[in-house]
């Protein structure tokens, strides 16, 4: 029988490990995600879309499908994905491992002003009207509706009416490169940015783009999350499946 792990995506750290997982018969993986751009690509291997229902949904899928590892590799601001998590691993003694990368930090020549939330990010914008690049979902743009006299440049997935009198959206998927993120900056007379501390590699070109431009950036801080062995990438992610794998068969006597 396949060592059965369910992986809660939203990162590309969440896909590599499925697509390696699904070259080995000894697992048996599937992808989580939580739906929320409009087009789910396929990622090639077992997936399942939608929340599980809280903390209780989670526990009966984990317990229904027999998972016998859990991994979190949703996005740092995922957080009550990953809190769910932990507690569902809790309660049904599930191993639980979390993938998530180390945070961006600022370096010379970065002019940063960090705040904890969008609603912050808003009002570090001042009262001035600027023109704002805003590397914010959907779901974020709420907070800066009480701020309309800015001009809004907003990269999101996915194109939607942000409800906002002089904002525009650019729908596109990471990774970005340097040179463009710049050309982009300049092209639009941006001012300043607001992003959050993703740390990933697709979408820092930004910050270099910014860093060069001498630009401001407001970076919004990572949500505190319950705590949880952690890796950064996959591979120890994988690692850490193998050993538990491995432990499994022979706590059988396999
Ligand atoms: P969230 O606030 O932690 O999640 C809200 C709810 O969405 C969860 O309670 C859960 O519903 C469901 N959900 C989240 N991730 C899921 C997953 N992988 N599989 C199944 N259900 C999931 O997270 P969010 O900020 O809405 O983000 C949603 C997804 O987008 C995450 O998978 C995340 O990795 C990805 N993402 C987020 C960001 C970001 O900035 N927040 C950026 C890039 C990608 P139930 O309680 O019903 O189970």
């Amino acid at each position: 029988m396949a060592f059965k792990v369910l992986i809660l995506g939203g990162t590309s750290e969440g896909r590599q490990l499925a697509e390696q997982l699904a070259l080995d018969a000894r697992f048996a993986a599937v992808l989580s995600f939580a739906g929320r751009t409009n087009a789910v690509q396929d990622p090639g291997v077992p997936y399942r879309v939608g929340g599980f229902g809280g903390v209780p949904g989670l526990v009966a899928c984990l317990r229904r499908e027999r998972y016998e590892a859990l991994i979190d590799a949703t996005h740092p601001f995922a957080r009550h994905m990953s809190a769910h998590a932990v507690e569902a691993a809790e309660l049904t003694t599930v191993p639980l491992l979390r993938v998530e990368g180390p945070a961006w930090s600022p370096i010379q020549g970065d002019r940063w002003t960090l705040v904890t939330d969008m609603e912050h990010a808003r009002l570090a914008l001042g009262e001035r009207k600027r023109r704002v690049f805003l590397s914010v979902g959907r779901l974020e743009i709420g907070a800066f509706r009480a701020a309309p006299q800015h001009d809004y440049l907003i990269r999101a997935v996915d194109d939607f009416d942000p409800e906002l009198p002089r904002a525009r959206v650019l729908a596109a998927r990471g990774p970005f490169d340097i040179e463009a993120e710049q050309a982009l900056f300049e092209r639009e007379r941006i001012e300043v940015i607001v992003s959050k501390n993703a740390g990933t590699a697709a979408t820092s070109a930004k910050l270099v783009a910014a860093r060069r431009l001498g630009l401001p950036v407001i970076m919004v801080e990572r949500p505190f999350l319950p705590e949880a062995a952690t890796v950064a990438t996959f591979e120890p992610a994988l690692a850490w499946l193998h050993a538990l794998h491995e432990a499994s068969l022979q706590r059988r006597g396999v």
